[in-house]
């Protein structure tokens, strides 16, 4: 493991198989140089404004700021085209992989949000799209599984272990290691091995960026997002790290009750293990073995969260709170009623988190919460469990 890859000495590293530990110095060596490079840099400045819709809107929420008796703005991710932030990190990804010479992408996907995201980026910029997929997932998201085969990506069905997320992610791994030559690997999230938690904070930096200049010459007192893997959340947080000023706060998801046992809140009830080939908070029971994970929504349902976070809970300089899966459906009923604005289910629980933070703001407080993704990809999941009476 090399420093320059942990957060406070702690956290990230890499700790991945002999084979893997050149394709990540490749990638992080490429990188270094493209972040660097203007040429870069306007090429894909360019294609998130023109192809994807930056910047998004920071809208000033009548509803939410009468309900917390401070100014609420909503950063609206939703509004980027693929409807959630993942559009950011896959297509940055996705042009570093031309800029490397590879012909071809591959990606795992758990819901299929990340999948149909590498497609679209795929399809955009001509590369071949391989999406590693649980075969129970693949039976249970067919519309996102039918997205990507419409933008021409091939899914590939895991039948190994579990046949899930974690499962999808190591035989993306392994696939890699044995096509690195012409392959890159799309990471889904701010976690897995060094340099994906640095890389994919800097493909979604432009998050709070935005924020910062939206409010400028204000500033935020806090930032509210969902904490998954954590790709969204570090992107709104990273701008605003340096300034003490500026509270940051990660909704994790709580599921049933952290007290249940059933829910995903890493941050909140796991402790420090190994992961997807880093060190971060983990959910694992007394034998260090992972456990299960529970959330009303798939796409914060992980049992592993990014090394930053990890290290900003432990320095005290972010929180991190556990919201339910019925505080978080709630919240997403609300600002349907009350904006017109259909939250994803992940983003939802930020909005239930400020509202329950209400006594925490005065009148001349500013809050933004990240809304991640829009809801219309969760509208059958939500039917079904009003049926279920919930
Ligand atoms: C995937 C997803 C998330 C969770 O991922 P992070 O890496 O934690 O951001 C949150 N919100 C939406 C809308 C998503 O699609």
């Amino acid at each position: 493991m090399r420093s320059e890859g942990t957060f406070g000495g702690r956290f990230g590293g890499y700790y991945v198989s002999e084979l893997l530990v050149p394709c990540l110095e490749e990638l992080e060596a490429a990188w270094l140089e493209a972040r660097d490079d203007p040429a870069f840099r306007a090429e894909l400045g360019a294609l998130l404004r023109d192809y994807a819709g930056r910047p998004t809107p920071l809208y000033r929420s009548g509803a939410l700021s009468a309900e917390l008796g401070c100014a609420v703005y909503l950063k609206r991710e939703d509004l980027l085209h693929g409807g959630a932030h993942k559009t950011n990190n896959t297509i940055g990804q996705a042009l570093l992989a031309k800029r490397m010479g590879k012909r071809r992408v591959i990606a795992e996907t758990g819901a299929g949000q990340h999948g149909v995201a590498t497609a679209m980026a795929g399809a955009l910029l001509g590369l071949e799209v391989k999406v590693f997929m649980g075969a129970v997932d693949v039976a249970r998201q067919r519309p996102n599984v039918q997205r990507m085969g419409l933008f021409g990506a091939e899914v590939v069905a895991i039948e190994q272990g579990s046949a899930s997320l974690k499962d999808a992610i190591n035989e993306a791994l392994r696939y890699w290691t044995e096509q690195v030559r012409d392959t890159f690997y799309v990471f889904g999230t701010a976690a897995g091995p060094h340099p994906y938690p640095s890389l994919v904070r800097d493909l979604q930096r432009v998050i709070g960026e935005e924020i910062g200049q939206q409010l400028a010459p204000g500033k935020p007192t806090a930032v509210i997002a969902c904490v998954g893997g954590g790709s969204n959340a570090i992107g709104a947080f990273a701008h605003f790290v340096d300034d003490p000023d500026v509270q940051l706060i990660g909704a994790e998801p709580g599921g049933d009750g952290v007290a249940t046992g059933r829910h995903g809140a890493t941050l909140s009830a796991g402790r420090p293990g190994c992961l997807h080939g880093s060190i971060s908070y983990v959910l694992q029971d007394a034998h260090g073995q992972i456990t299960e994970t529970h959330s009303v929504s798939a796409g914060l349902d992980y049992p592993g969260v990014g090394p930053e976070h990890s290290h900003l809970k432990e320095t005290g300089r972010a929180e991190y709170l556990p919201v339910d899966d019925a505080e978080a459906l709630d919240a997403f009923r609300w600002l349907a009623r009350r904006e017109g604005i259909l939250p994803a289910l992940e983003s939802a629980h930020a909005v239930a988190l400020a509202r329950r933070l209400k006594g925490r703001f005065g009148p001349d407080d500013v809050v933004v919460i990240n809304l991640s993704g829009r809801g219309d990809k969760d509208l059958d999941h939500v039917a079904k469990l009003e049926e279920a009476g919930r």
